[in-house]
């Protein structure tokens, strides 16, 4: 199979292009096709399975689909990540995907001081990639409203259990639109991980790789 089969949007197929990518990786294979139709999807998927891609290049298709203009303090688009290295590893790969579509992305990632990641999220922007803790400090203090959110992402589900951010994450989702798309990634399933999938996504597909 290759990218072109997903019929993407001519600024992504030309970023894609532009990226080297030619065939989809299995977990991009499996998730794309989903998402675009607008399904939740529960994924398990290691670090270096190209799982970045499969969500973002669907949820900028998707954005594309509608673009408006993000309200000041808000996101259309929300990525909750365990780490600021993957936090940051995953704006990038947005960057990469959306630089030819003038996106507008920000990071909301904890260790450095909060006042540049306000100003940044004040226009409003279209992708915000956050660990939780800093998130919810941000949502506390009005600097981000979550009440735009059109698509989530959990990456690293398991990891963000591991290191406590389940009460931060349930927070969070709270404040979001009941009418969204979920896009939840993990790469273990136990039951813990089972039931918050279960609880935040509706009726979701699963792939695994
Ligand atoms: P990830 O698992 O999302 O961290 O991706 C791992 C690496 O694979 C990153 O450097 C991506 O840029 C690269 N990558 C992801 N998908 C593809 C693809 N379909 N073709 C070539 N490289 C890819």
């Amino acid at each position: 199979s290759s990218f072109q089969e997903f019929g993407l949007a001519d600024p992504i197929a030309r970023a894609l292009a532009e990226e080297n990518y030619v065939t989809p990786t299995p977990i991009q294979a499996q998730t794309i096709p989903l998402a675009l139709a607008g399904r939740d999807v529960v994924g398990i998927a290691q670090t270096g399975t190209g799982k970045t891609a499969s969500f973002a290049l669907p949820i900028l298709n998707r954005m594309l689909e509608s673009r408006i203009k993000p309200l000041p303090k808000t996101c259309r688009v929300l990525v909750l990540s365990p780490t600021r290295e993957l936090s940051g590893q995953i704006l990038d790969s947005f960057n990469a995907y959306g630089r030819h579509m003038r996106l507008s992305t920000a990071l909301a990632i904890g260790g450095v001081p909060m006042g540049r990641q306000v100003r940044s999220v004040m226009p409003g922007v279209e992708v915000l990639v956050a660990t939780p803790g800093r998130l919810l400090d941000m949502v506390q203090s009005n600097a981000i409203k979550l009440t735009q959110v059109e698509f989530l992402v959990l990456d690293e589900a398991d990891r963000m259990l591991d290191m406590g951010f389940i009460h931060d994450i349930r927070k969070i989702v709270a404040k979001l639109p009941i009418k969204r798309q979920t896009l939840f990634f993990s790469a273990t399933m136990p039951k813990d991980i089972a039931d918050l999938a279960e609880q935040m996504l509706r009726d979701p597909a699963r792939v695994a790789v």
